[in-house]
């Protein structure tokens, strides 16, 4: 019989996130090179494109606040203190059911806690444990990882938008006063920075649609599984009410 240690297992998830950052970081920066080094960047000078000074504006206004995003998703710890900064969620929880016991723990579950292998704790609204942010994402970054993927969703759009004009000048030929040629080099990364961005524009756009679902029915990833059928989710006040817990909450925390 195979004897694995579940706990190693995820302390190498832990590890392997670490290396997640890391991409991140690499992606952002081929990116960043396909986009404003090679593409749009030298039609800034030294005749000046409106074009290009839009979408340069718009791609770097979306990479802020995507990195933003993700840096508070990867610090936020998703564990909120006792002192009740939640106090109004664990009621509404409370009320609708019962404080279970965690046995890894060994302490009391309050409603809506889920255990974490990998962090090795209870969290509060624990939705998934993410090894892109290298954290469990739950009750206090939630909204962090929310704006996230959709900053990451509309930058990679964009991203694939614009570099297809390099595509159109490649395979067609153009050769107008305006463009430049390209080494094969600087291809190459625009390739390949069309194929990721492509790939994580289509997930991302299947999970900001999941998200969005879940946000407005009040349900983690993980609670998904408790609802039954035909039965009003307990924890469901509304649809403006659920998309304001989490936005709230995140407001009290600044
Ligand atoms: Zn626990
Ligand atoms: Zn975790």
């Amino acid at each position: 019989m195979l004897n694995i240690n579940l706990f190693k297992f995820c302390s190498f998830l832990r590890v392997f996130g670490y290396l997640m950052i890391l991409l991140f970081a690499a992606i952002v920066s081929l990116t960043y090179y396909a986009v404003v080094f090679v593409t749009w960047g030298p039609l800034l000078f030294p005749s000046f494109s409106f074009l290009a000074f839009f979408i340069l504006l718009i791609f770097h206004t979306l990479l802020v606040l995507l990195t933003w995003s993700y840096s508070m998703a990867v610090l936020k710890d998703p564990v909120p203190p006792t002192s009740g900064e939640f106090e109004e969620e664990v009621a509404v929880a409370t009320a609708t059911s019962s404080v279970g016991y965690c046995t890894r723990c060994q302490s009391a579950r309050p409603p809506r806690c889920h255990h974490c292998s990998i962090c090795q704790r209870c969290v509060l609204k624990m939705d998934h444990h993410c090894i892109w942010v290298v954290n469990c994402v739950g009750a206090r970054n939630y909204k962090y990882f929310l704006l996230f993927l959709l900053y990451t969703f509309l930058e990679t759009t964009l991203v694939c938008l614009a570099l297809i004009p390099n595509f159109i000048r490649f395979f067609g030929g153009t050769n107008s006063t305006k463009t430049h040629k390209l080494s094969p080099g600087a291809f190459s990364a625009i390739f390949l920075t069309s194929i990721l961005n492509l790939a994580f524009a289509l997930s991302l756009l299947c999970f900001v649609v999941m998200h969005l679902s879940l946000l407005l029915s009040n349900t983690t990833s993980v609670e998904v599984h408790e609802k039954k059928k035909g039965i009003r989710w307990r924890y469901d006040l509304g649809r403006k009410k659920n998309f304001e817990q989490i936005f709230r909450a995140y407001k009290l925390q600044d």
